[in-house]
């Protein structure tokens, strides 16, 4: 069989599922089998992923703590004629991620860098939220204290367009209180929770509606969520 990765010295940028293993592409699956080597978030997340797929590649660890380190030696691993992937513990590499210093050092160096697509919350997110996607800002994690988080909703909530956050399970209850207070009870907003995984939930209302239905309801504040909210009206 022809080889995926038959252009050595190329970075593969690879999505993994946010949840369901079914989502991994083929192309992503056989790239995986076939690289030098591969830079991941978490080495133990990536067992269980490598595992699914049966192989077992050379993996070193990609964080933002090293991210700068890691970029010399990708790069000069990538100019040696290796093949290597760059993957995350969940979804697109460098979406809220790290990566992209990885990603710049290889663009300066002249090595190819490929994309390989797949999933991604913020997209899988807003193509369920009924919103408008022909504009849209990515805010990605809000500051987690309710002081810089209020002042940072604040500056945004004149922006027309639809609005993407993600956020962390235990401050789903405090964030949709402060989207109600900076931007109104009444805006349209959609809270998908879970996506691809068992307990998955789309829920499309009002922020203040999401936030009665968070308010009454525990299991709605456990788990991975994305808040995708109209812009101002
Ligand atoms: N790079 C990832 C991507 O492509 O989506 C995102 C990584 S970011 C560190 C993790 C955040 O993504 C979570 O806190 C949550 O907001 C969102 N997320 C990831 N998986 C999710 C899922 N299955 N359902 C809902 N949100 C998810």
């Amino acid at each position: 069989m022809k080889r995926l990765s038959d252009i050595h010295g190329s970075l593969y940028v690879i999505a993994t599922p946010i949840g369901n293993f079914s989502d991994l592409s083929a192309r992503a699956a056989q790239l995986l089998k076939e690289v030098d080597g591969v830079y991941a978030e978490d080495t133990r997340t990536s067992q269980a992923l490598f595992r699914e797929i049966g192989c077992n590649p050379a993996v070193q660890s990609l964080h933002e703590h090293n991210e700068l380190e890691r970029a010399k030696q990708v790069v000069k691993r990538l100019q040696g004629g290796e093949s290597l992937a760059l993957i995350s513990d969940a979804g697109t590499p460098l979406i809220s991620d790290p990566g992209y210093r990885v990603v710049a050092a290889c663009h300066d160096a002249g090595v190819p860098v490929v994309p390989v697509p797949g999933a991604c919350a913020l997209v899988a997110a807003l193509s369920v939220s009924g919103l408008p996607t022909d504009h849209f800002c990515f805010e990605g994690f809000l500051p987690a204290r309710s002081g810089p988080r209020q002042k940072r909703l604040t500056e945004i909530a004149k922006w027309p367009h639809t609005l993407v956050f993600y956020e962390s399970p235990h401050r789903i209850e405090a964030t949709l209180a402060d989207m109600v207070l900076c931007f109104g009870a009444d805006r349209p907003a959609t809270m998908a929770r879970e996506i691809s995984k068992r307990f998955e939930t789309i829920r499309r209302s009002t922020l203040a509606g999401l936030a009665e239905w968070v308010a009454e309801d525990s299991n709605q504040r456990r788990g991975e969520v994305v808040f995708s909210c109209a812009g101002r009206a």
